[in-house]
């Protein structure tokens, strides 16, 4: 059994996903950038700015602006934070609290490329007593985001502090996302992808997954057996 579980945030804890992907494509839209949902899940973890530049060059052949991209990044984040808070993913609630509850008590880090300061208390509000403070790796944290490791590398440096004779093969990450899977490979561990949008499990394959499960009760399931 793993040791060390490293969940990421939208997609994974939060069923954030479809108002990040309908935000983006609302506000994309109005700026005359051609963006689908598809290509939001695709690009999920990468920042606002890489996101809008890339959909500029496509389009328009040209980088944004920074004026630009700040403009319709802003527009997107008040969009998406007009819908309050996310529910949670089915079955990550029991998936949480039963490892958790395990005799073995593996530690439990949120690794996101989300920078919301109110995350924490929002997190103890819906998960009591899941996610110490100490154990969550924020955009606070790191400088390059996913798919660079550094993320899951900070998560998996604090967990071998916890416990000294954690190894990377005893650390799952727990992700959603084609970027956050090559972030966590190239971080040289364990890649369990659920597939909770509206991907193909091939994509989370394809980025590089050890495992992919179709919701998070499977891999509940696939946990439970080790
Ligand atoms: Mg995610």
């Amino acid at each position: 059994m793993f040791q060390a579980f490293f969940f990421d945030m939208d997609g994974v804890v939060f069923d954030s996903m479809p108002v990040h992907a309908q935000a983006w494509e609302t506000v994309m839209s109005e700026h005359g950038l051609p963006f689908s949902a598809r290509d939001c899940y695709l690009q999920e973890g990468r920042t606002g700015q890489s996101v809008i530049d890339e959909c500029f060059l496509r389009a328009r052949g040209r980088h944004a602006e920074e004026h630009e991209w700040q403009a319709i990044y802003r527009q997107k984040t008040d969009l998406f934070h007009s819908h309050g808070q996310a529910p949670l993913i089915p079955g990550i609630r029991d998936l949480l609290y039963w490892l958790h509850d395990l005799p073995s008590h593996p530690q439990i880090f949120l690794v996101t490329g989300s920078g919301q300061q109110t995350l924490f208390d929002e997190l103890q509000q819906v998960l009591p007593g899941i996610f110490a403070r100490q154990n969550m790796v924020t955009a606070f944290d790191y400088t390059h985001g996913k798919p660079d490791p550094e993320p899951y590398l900070i998560a998996f440096s604090k967990a071998r502090q916890a416990c000294p004779t954690l190894t990377k093969s005893n650390c799952c990450v727990v992700e959603n996302a084609p970027l956050g899977v090559q972030s966590a490979k190239a971080a040289g561990l364990f890649a369990a992808a659920v597939n909770t949008g509206i991907l193909t499990q091939a994509d989370l394959s394809a980025a590089g997954a050890d495992r992919t499960f179709p919701d998070m009760p499977a891999l509940h399931a696939f946990l439970a057996t080790l």
